[in-house]
C-alpha cells in the first residue's frame, strides 16, 4: 500500500508547491502555487496565468477521483475562459 502510484500531473495539485516567476505585466518576482492556475500578481494586480503543458487532468478518466472534483472543474474553468 502506498501512495507512489498516483500520476505526476496529478501530484503538484494534490501536493501543491510554490514556485517564483517573474510576472509577465511589471516583472516582479511573484509566489505562485501549483494548482492555481490562475494567480493575481500583488504588485500590479494583473492577472497571470501560469504557463503549463498538456496536464494528464485534461484526459484522465479517473482525474476526478484523484484530485477531486471541484479541483478539477476550478482547474478546468481557468483554463477555458478568463
Ligand atoms: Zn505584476
Amino acid at each position: 500500500m502506498s501512495l507512489s502510484n498516483s500520476c505526476p500531473g496529478a501530484r503538484t495539485i494534490r501536493e501543491p508547491t510554490p514556485e517564483y516567476i517573474d510576472c509577465p505585466h511589471c516583472g516582479r518576482e511573484i509566489e505562485v502555487w501549483s494548482d492555481e492556475p490562475l494567480t493575481r500578481c500583488p504588485h500590479c494586480r494583473g492577472l497571470v496565468l501560469q504557463s503549463r503543458g498538456a496536464s494528464c487532468l485534461d484526459w484522465c478518466p479517473h482525474a476526478a477521483e484523484c484530485v477531486g472534483l471541484e479541483k478539477l472543474q476550478r482547474l478546468r474553468r481557468a483554463g477555458s475562459d478568463g
